[in-house]
């Protein structure tokens, strides 16, 4: 039998594709490589947010029109979510898995083939959650050269706007051999960058007391007792040319001892995604969260300036409940100060079952959306002056890929760019210069093209 996956939506769901391949591919299953060859097509849906969830429905719908013959599979979120109500109202969806336990999907994919609906079920709860050890070795969707690592699974933060602790859980943090043992194995593959992700990195290990979660028996202890500090300094043991990226880290929970572990070992990028999502100080209030436009820039400070080279993306949310002009003058007044690199929006989004869906005071969809524009074009300049100050560095470039390799025309990434979401670097070698995809080369940064640098053979 084949398949074929829609890996869909954001990172964390990728690794949960891969997984979930990895699965099918132990259990004999073929991944085909395209939707004909395919005797179910698996769509990995999300169901955090509105648009999300509009996306994942709008996909099965146009996977069953396109291939009305083939089975239709809806996993992740979306199907753990509304498995009640989706087994209902999308008759295109052959079977639903919530993929608590990515094992399950050998046995939800069989029934979808065979034409048996699923309903989503109740599959246990996978103990540390992100990681699935018996899986075997996990086909990479990722870009050449980079793959993610999820080193935790769910949230103990309850931003009152979103819905992901309710569909993921609470934080289960991996053991830290667990993660070594993951990376080790992808740098033994050749692979050049890893990126950790989770909900909340920061928060990582404090699901056991402050501590990272118990080595499995059998295991040597690798620095057991210091959450994400603990495990960058025992990543930094390995040996090898890679890089580590962490991306999201809630600014109420940033652990500064990583700065000090970064600052002595360069392979840690000083690269942080840290979602500050508001500034004034009573819609982080009403978020839940705790910050204030001045503890964040003090953040800001106190990152820059233990790491002048650091590259800080954020996100922000406009419209949440009750955000009037005067708030949304306070977040453009931090966005100017803050200067970020990087810099993504989202407008609120009313999630069922969370704290904020019954606030009073929402804001129309309108309005939230010329939130986001005004803050989105604010963004330009500043992002770009931010680039410039890569201008004659000679910094490594990880190729990703050949635009025209008779030219000599490669795109890559710096260490300012994170995977899929940043700008790129634009490397010229000219005819007969060659670079491999996945792999480091030097460049020299000449110039800022929009948010993209164009770089020459360093
Ligand atoms: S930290 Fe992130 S995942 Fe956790 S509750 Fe807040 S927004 Fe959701």
């Amino acid at each position: 039998m084949r398949y074929y996956i829609d890996p869909f939506g954001c990172a964390k769901n990728q690794v949960d594709a891969e997984v979930m391949m990895s699965f099918l591919n132990k259990a004999g299953w073929a991944s085909a490589r395209n939707p004909e060859s395919a005797d179910i097509i698996i769509v990995n849906s999300c169901g955090f947010i509105e648009s999300a969830k509009r996306e994942s429905i709008g996909a099965v719908l146009a996977w069953k029109k396109n291939y009305p013959e083939k089975k239709i599979l809806l996993a992740g979120c979306l199907a753990r979510r509304y498995a009640k109500e989706l087994s209902l109202s999308l008759p295109e969806a052959d079977g639903l898995f919530g993929g608590e336990d990515p094992a399950g999907i050998v046995e939800a994919a069989g029934k979808a083939a065979e034409g048996i609906k699923t309903e989503g079920a109740a599959f246990v709860r996978q103990a540390g959650g992100a990681a699935a050890p018996d899986a075997g070795l996990r086909p990479l969707l990722s870009l050449p050269g980079s793959a993610y690592v999820k080193i935790s699974e769910g949230c103990n933060n309850r931003c009152s706007f979103c819905a992901i602790p309710l569909i993921r859980g609470g934080l289960k943090s991996r053991a830290v051999s667990d993660v070594l043992e993951e990376c080790r194995e992808l740098l033994a593959r050749g692979l050049r960058e890893l990126c950790f992700i989770g909900q909340d990195l920061g928060s990582y290990g404090r699901d056991s007391g402050g501590a990272a979660a118990p080595e499995r028996a059998g295991t040597a202890a690798a620095a057991p007792d210091a959450g994400l500090p603990g495990l960058l300094e025992a990543l930094s043991a390995l040996d090898g040319d890679f890089w580590v990226r962490l991306l999201y880290i809630h600014p109420d929970q940033f652990p500064l001892p990583i700065l000090d572990i970064m600052e002595r070992d360069k392979r840690l990028l000083p690269y942080f995604d840290i979602p500050f999502q508001h500034a004034s100080e009573k819609i982080l209030g009403a978020m839940n969260r705790r910050g204030t436009a001045e503890t964040y820039l003090r953040l800001l400070e106190l990152i820059r300036g233990r790491l002048p080279d650091a590259v800080i993306r954020s996100t922000f949310l406009l419209g949440f409940p009750g955000e009037t002009e005067e708030d949304f003058s306070a977040l453009l007044d931090f966005q100017e100060k803050a200067r970020l690199d990087w810099l993504g929006c989202f407008t609120y989004s009313r999630e069922e079952d969370t704290p904020a869906y019954s606030m009073k005071g929402r804001i129309s969809k309108k309005i939230a959306a010329e939130r986001k524009r005004i803050v989105e074009n604010r963004q330009i300049p500043i992002t770009g002056k931010q680039m410039e100050r890569f201008i004659g560095q000679t910094l490594d470039v990880l190729v990703e890929e050949a635009v025209d390799a008779e030219e000599g025309l490669y795109l890559g990434r710096l260490y300012c760019h994170a995977p899929e979401v940043d700008g790129a670097a634009v490397i010229r070698y000219g005819s007969g210069g060659s670079a491999e995809p996945g792999s480091f080369v030097k460049g020299r940064v000449l110039a800022r093209t929009g948010f993209d640098l164009q770089v020459v053979p360093g």
